[in-house]
């Protein structure tokens, strides 16, 4: 695994609709892959060998979670809203980058402290309305003089590391991780395959970039690579998130309880046959509470065949993900002959 290009997929900010960061590398080491490179309207990053009619599409989200500036207030601390979904407990008192047209402005965010709580507050999850960020403005006038402004977006500067043998731990593994897979899949790419670094997945019910071009390109068939909820720590039970860290990629044939995409059986077969093949291990995943890319498209047009193939990462939507890198070899490997054949 190369993990000074996963390093620095992981450690860019692009925080939904702020994307730009990560779109530049993606198109830059499609180009060094040899692949032509186009971004479209929305901010999608498409790379190709060739495209004629109906493209397989191999999606990968390329926004985080993160927050956006919505008030500058007189003594210079910033309130913000919550861009995509986060859990407000995973925000206390975190470090925190802005991205301003003069550069990257450092913070922390900023709540009541426990000796001045009372005991009910104690009790209660401090929601993120109750917190601020304190950039060590003097003032408002001072705030502006730094570069904030309402509408700039914020993100954690976490840094990438591996942990114990296999394991790597970072911000962003969601969907970062998809990157460097489709960057991966770029060697030797097919004639008519389309990979796609997509926008704003985490804020729509369902991914609003892979929608706008997906209904442009009208592809036969379309691949969400995504990542997944692990559920192998000690506060989940298999039957709570039955994936596993190093078992191998994980196929979701129902996503949002249904209300999203429902796999293409065909296709589903497909992948099964095609992991065979491969020689990966799999896992089989029915999500109720959460959607990829995939959700977004297979009801374009006249139904678009769509699937999503992901890797398991544990603590998904705070900013230290953990992963296997074996999980993302084995995705590797096994969309390598669903590309070869489709
Ligand atoms: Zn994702």
């Amino acid at each position: 695994m190369d993990y000074d290009l996963m390093a620095r997929l992981s450690e860019a900010d692009g925080v939904s609709s702020q994307e730009g960061e990560v779109a530049s590398i993606l198109e830059n080491e499609f180009k060094k892959r040899g692949l032509k490179t186009e971004v479209d309207n929305f901010g999608n990053v498409l790379a190709y060998k060739s495209v004629g009619k109906n493209p397989l599409i191999l999606g990968a989200h390329m926004d985080e979670i993160g927050l956006m500036v919505k008030h500058i207030d007189e003594k210079g601390f910033l309130r913000f809203i919550k861009i995509g979904g986060i859990d407000d407990r995973t925000l206390v008192n975190q470090q925190v980058v802005i991205r301003t047209q003069k550069g990257l402005l450092k913070g922390v965010i900023g709540m009541k402290p426990p000796h001045i709580m009372k005991e009910e507050e104690r009790k209660c999850v401090v929601g993120h309305t109750s917190m601020f960020i304190d950039i060590g403005a003097e003032n408002e006038k001072d705030a502006l003089a730094m570069g904030v402004e309402i509408g700039s977006a914020v993100s954690f500067p976490t840094l990438f590391f591996r942990m114990g043998k296999k394991l790597m731990c970072g911000k962003a593994l969601d969907n970062r991780i998809g990157c460097y897979i489709i960057l991966e899949l770029a060697r030797n790419l097919p004639d008519n395959v389309i990979l796609m670094g997509t926008s704003q997945e985490e804020v729509s019910v369902f991914g609003k970039g892979a929608m706008t071009a997906s209904y442009r390109l009208e592809p036969r068939a379309f691949i969400a690579v995504d990542t997944s909820v692990a559920g192998d720590h000690p506060e989940l039970k298999p039957d709570d998130a039955p994936l596993a860290l190093g078992k191998g990629p994980c196929i979701a044939l129902v996503e949002a309880g249904a209300r999203g995409n429902v796999a293409d059986r065909k296709l589903a077969q497909g992948i099964f046959q095609f992991a065979k093949k491969a020689k990966v291990p799999i896992q089989i995943e029915v999500f109720d509470g959460g959607a990829t890319d995939a959700s977004s498209v297979y009801n374009l047009r006249g139904g678009i065949p769509s699937i999503a193939v992901g890797v398991a990462t544990r603590y998904i939507h705070s900013s230290v993900g953990v992963a296997h890198e074996e999980d993302v070899e084995s995705t590797i490997k096994l969309l390598r002959v669903a590309i070869g054949s489709l």
